[in-house]
């Protein structure tokens, strides 16, 4: 990467491929001839509309989305989600199953409750957030209308590595996937929805891509605000009022990046190798470093740890940014230090980290 950039290890809004950054710079006034910026377009004409079909034609390879589902390009963030979901599947009457992991699973369940009559049916608050239940001891409401998880919580670095099953043929599974879409291959035919908010590893903050099974499509309670209403995006191709153009622009741009990686078999395959330094360097660190999250369920995209000492946490932080690796603080309700390693982090940031984390140990070991 460029001297003058640094290892941006934010949660999100987060790093972008270097590559994708120069492509949109090199188009910023311009758009291939336009005489336009992405920016400038009416998102009506011809130019921009070949921008959205072209990302939401490459997002489809990428995930393999079967043409049973919509794919909606959507503004408002994942944490509208939290409603818009309950408000166009259920009844006010209806009940929905959480399995609540962490705490953007928590915040979805609490927004759900304004909606219709969800039950956090599995949480790992008394362990901290630090584990994936059974999903052979889960006690699912046989009428639940879907069955929710995050699969990937942010904050707390704890991915679902398979998916429960829903407990009745009628029941959906639904996943906010906001910090690990596009990370790894999915099943989508196993979702009725997938949400995800853009700002992690797929473009800039203000676009949320929803995946939705396109039956589902039409039955949102009536007062359901129609910027909300999936039925009014999926009719109107994502198109119904001004969407985030430019940041369709940059996802549009990322999908293509990822397909030119060889699509995600292959970025699954680096984020594995990215995930296992970094772990391993903690796991083999004699207690210096630790990550709370059980072996098993940690995340590939998002680790959690702290430092034995606490009180060289600061100074941890502080280093490492002189060394041009920032945003490395953990969340302010867990502490610590959390590195975010998504699709855009390049193997020789991570390389960089833990060579810094073995040379910090060195010295205060
Ligand atoms: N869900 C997860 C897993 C997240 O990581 C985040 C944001 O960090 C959200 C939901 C909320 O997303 P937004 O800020 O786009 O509303």
């Amino acid at each position: 990467q460029s001297q003058d950039r640094v290892f941006n290890f934010a949660a999100g809004p987060a790093t972008l491929p270097e590559i994708v950054l120069k492509k949109a710079e090199s188009e910023v006034y311009n758009w291939r001839g336009s005489g336009m910026s992405v920016m400038e377009m009416s998102h009506r004409g011809k130019e921009f509309l070949s921008i959205i079909q072209k990302a939401e034609s490459d997002l489809r390879t990428l995930l393999q989305i079967p043409s049973d589902y919509a794919v909606l390009f959507l503004q408002g963030g994942a944490t509208t989600q939290f409603a818009a979901i309950p408000l166009n599947l259920c009844t006010p009457d209806d009940p929905v199953d959480f399995i609540v992991t962490g705490s953007w699973g928590d915040k979805a369940f609490k927004e759900a409750t304004k909606y219709c009559k969800p039950s956090v049916i599995w949480s790992g608050k008394s362990d901290k957030y630090t584990k994936i239940p059974s999903f052979d001891d889960l006690q699912q409401n046989p009428h639940a209308k879907y069955l929710h998880i995050c699969a990937n919580e942010t904050i707390h670095g704890v991915e679902f590595k398979n998916y429960p099953i829903p407990n009745n043929k009628e029941s959906l599974l639904i996943a906010d996937m906001s910090s690990n879409f596009c990370s790894k291959p999915v099943d989508v035919s196993k979702f009725g929805l997938i949400y995800a908010g853009a700002q992690k590893n797929v473009g800039p903050s203000g676009v949320t891509i929803v995946i939705i099974r396109k039956d589902l499509i039409g039955n949102a309670q009536e007062i359901t605000p129609v910027m909300l209403d999936y039925k009014i995006h999926a009719e109107n191709n994502s198109l119904y009022n001004t969407p985030p153009c430019y940041g369709i622009y940059m996802c549009g741009l990322v999908f293509e990046d990822l397909l030119a990686q060889g699509g995600l078999v292959e970025v699954e395959k680096k984020n594995m190798k990215k995930a296992q330094i970094l772990y391993d360097t903690i796991d083999q660190s004699n207690g210096f470093y630790r990550c709370p999250v059980e072996k098993s369920v940690r995340s590939l995209m998002n680790v959690p740890f702290t430092l034995e000492k606490s009180e060289l946490e600061a100074e941890f932080i502080k280093e490492a940014a002189k060394e041009k690796m920032v945003q490395l603080k953990g969340h302010r309700s867990v502490g610590g230090m959390r590195a975010s390693i998504y699709n855009a982090m390049p193997l020789a940031g991570v390389e960089k980290l833990v060579a810094f984390m073995k040379e910090f140990q060195a010295r205060h070991g």
